[in-house]
């Protein structure tokens, strides 16, 4: 039952990625949400606040209506097959909406993000000492061609960072692969590991791992948000603003293909990464939300709405009954 509106400007808005059956998946070191936590807190939800439509918020933001007391918006990054599989037949038995945020080319032309595939690297090797093994040896091989920095340098990172839900081995690739290594040289290191211990058919697993067009026609059809997250799921604030106007365009086009995110439209940004010049061509391009990994309960009446803060799956309790409403913080990268 909706609660009267008090017309608080609050609004927790909840990232999801990997929600997956942990007994039967074929990756169970995957970190990933296991679907019946993801029951129990939906249920938990149902309970505690008021789950609103991206139409809602992107009113609330665009015409100044009010939103619920206790607002909360679920989100869903990156498309996975996942989302349609396991999220969307608990949101429709409920008849709440989920925001589903795709990145274009991976969900169309079927490639595997590199970030995907660092997670899924990890998720096979148990003993990470191999894959540092091997990190070390292309690092040898390739140092004079990519302009690479010692061996012993890069090393150094390893005992530097500590975390408090990876190990440092992990800590130290993730690190490496997804900022650390010269952009060229991390792609061919991730795909030189991608296929020695995940596959070699990147175009099947990305079917798999991914949703397609008749997933996403079929989530829109029963009343879920698709917005844009990109076409190449860059680190945006990289790119020169011709390039973001590329990126922004490109992902549009695809989602009015489909019929999805018209104007204006609700944008994720990938990695959480913006600057100055991406929020301009955000604007211009008709978005009205944006949501980033900023770890906040968001307020339209404060918050700049192309800035939105969120919170992760795992800041909320897993169960219907659980009494108190956030137990930790993380984001998961
Ligand atoms: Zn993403």
């Amino acid at each position: 039952m909706r609660k009267k509106s008090n017309g608080s400007p609050k609004v927790t808005i909840v990232m999801y990625h990997y929600v997956r059956d942990m007994a039967r998946t074929r990756y169970p070191d995957l970190k990933a949400l296991d679907s019946g936590a993801f029951l129990g807190q939906i249920r938990y939800f149902l309970k505690h606040y008021s789950v609103i439509r991206m139409e809602e918020l992107l009113e609330a933001v665009t015409k100044k209506k009010k939103l619920p007391e206790n607002a909360l918006l679920l989100t869903f990054d990156d498309g996975y097959k996942d989302h349609v599989e396991f999220v969307f037949p608990v949101l429709n038995k409920f008849g709440i909406q989920g925001s589903f945020f795709v990145p274009v080319e991976a969900v169309s032309k079927h490639k595997v993000l590199d970030v995907n595939k660092i997670h899924f690297i990890l998720a096979s090797v148990s003993d990470k000492e191999k894959i540092l093994a091997d990190m070390r040896a292309l690092l040898k091989r390739y140092k004079a061609k990519y302009k690479l920095k010692s061996e012993d340098e890069y090393l150094r990172l390893l005992v530097a960072e500590e975390c408090r839900y990876d190990t440092k081995e992990v800590v130290f690739i993730k690190r490496m692969l997804q900022r650390e290594l010269p952009e060229k040289f991390r792609t061919l290191v991730t795909d030189v590991l991608f296929r020695k211990y995940v596959t070699e058919d990147e175009a099947s697993f990305a079917r798999e791992l991914y949703l397609n067009s008749d997933d996403i026609k079929r989530m829109r059809d029963g009343g879920m948000y698709i917005g844009s997250h990109g076409y190449n799921h860059y680190w945006l604030n990289t790119l020169t603003p011709k390039r973001q106007q590329e990126e922004i365009k490109k992902s549009l086009v695809f989602l009015q293909g489909l019929r999805c995110s018209q104007k204006p439209f609700a944008f994720c940004y990938p990695y959480g990464a913006y600057n100055d010049s991406l929020l301009k061509v955000l604007e211009k391009a008709g978005c009205a939300v944006a949501v980033t990994t900023r770890v906040s309960v968001a307020d339209i009446a404060t918050d700049n709405p192309l800035l939105l803060p969120r919170l992760d799956t795992n800041d909320f309790p897993k169960t219907e009954t659980s009494s108190n409403k956030m137990t930790r913080k993380t984001v998961m990268v």
